[in-house]
């Protein structure tokens, strides 16, 4: 999955620091990301490379993986292409190696969209401050402090014996095979958000929900928590068509190949395919 690095490893300690000639840059456009992109992966650019383009005071530093500093950039020049670098939208590298590079594309994508869309205070309108001690925006008018977004969120791994169910998306861009999934809403456990959401979209009623494992998902602030459940009784589908356009019960042999390592939406297709015995069969 996205975050599995090893043996590398991610930092995410809050720090301040100044840039310096080898520290990768984040730099973004919305959802598009600065890098060079090729059969080789992803390549992310290091401040020596953009030294005159872009301006020190608007690199703030992120994270680390291992001994490599990444910094964002949130100044106002878009960066010129140039030496096989360009902005590249996410569907296009999303299945790009290597992991770590990926994780911290996304990562770094989440925190510049959430830097960008907080520069000034909900309350009040005053101008952000960044806090000098923790990943926060400080509003020192209303003395309000805001925090990183990060929406929970489940799959849901619905099973009936030896079949799986999988779905497609109605309108978004990813086409492949998925599981159920929604956002956790107002007042509710995480476990109610898995009944509600099965309920809603393939119209299922199910019982010994199990957690699996959790992700972040940074290129839409969520975090993932994986369920698998079982029906109870009926296995009728009644679609949610504005969300999906099929839902379908897989017997496990014939449950379609996975082709993504990142997401744990096919490490849990995977899950079910290759352990039977955790199944009631
Ligand atoms: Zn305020």
């Amino acid at each position: 999955m996205i975050q599995d690095i090893l043996p590398r490893r991610f930092y995410n300690e809050f720090e301040v620091h100044t840039v310096t000639e080898d520290d990768v840059v984040l730099a973004y456009d919305g959802k598009l990301a600065y890098m060079n992109l090729s059969m080789h992966g992803i390549i992310l650019p290091v401040y020596r490379e953009l030294k005159n383009e872009v301006e020190k005071e608007a690199l703030t530093y992120a994270f680390r993986i291992d001994e490599t500093r990444y910094f964002i950039y949130e100044g106002s020049r878009h960066l010129e292409e140039q030496n096989g670098f360009s902005y590249i939208p996410w569907s296009e590298y999303r299945e790009y190696g290597p992991m770590h590079e990926l994780l911290a594309t996304t990562v770094g994508a989440q925190l510049s969209e959430w830097y960008a869309s907080h520069k000034y205070c909900g309350c009040c309108g005053e101008n952000m401050v960044k806090s000098e001690k923790e990943r926060a925006m400080c509003y020192p008018s209303c003395k309000k402090t805001v925090y990183p977004t990060i929406s929970p969120s489940v799959i849901v791994g619905i099973t009936n014996k030896d079949e799986l169910l999988l779905t497609k998306y109605a309108n978004a861009p990813y086409k492949l095979y998925a599981l159920v999934a929604g956002y956790s809403e107002i007042g509710e456990s995480i476990e109610e958000t898995a009944r509600r959401e099965v309920m809603e979209e393939v119209g299922l009623s199910v019982k010994n929900l199990r957690y699996y494992k959790s992700q972040p998902w940074p290129i839409s602030s969520a975090m993932l928590f994986g369920f698998f459940a079982e029906v109870d009784e009926d296995p009728t589908i009644t679609l949610q068509e504005e969300e999906l356009k099929e839902g379908t019960w897989f017997k496990r042999e014939d449950i379609p190949e996975t082709t993504s390592t990142i997401s744990l939406t096919n490490e849990m297709i995977e899950y079910f395919r290759n352990h039977p015995e955790q199944f009631e069969q």
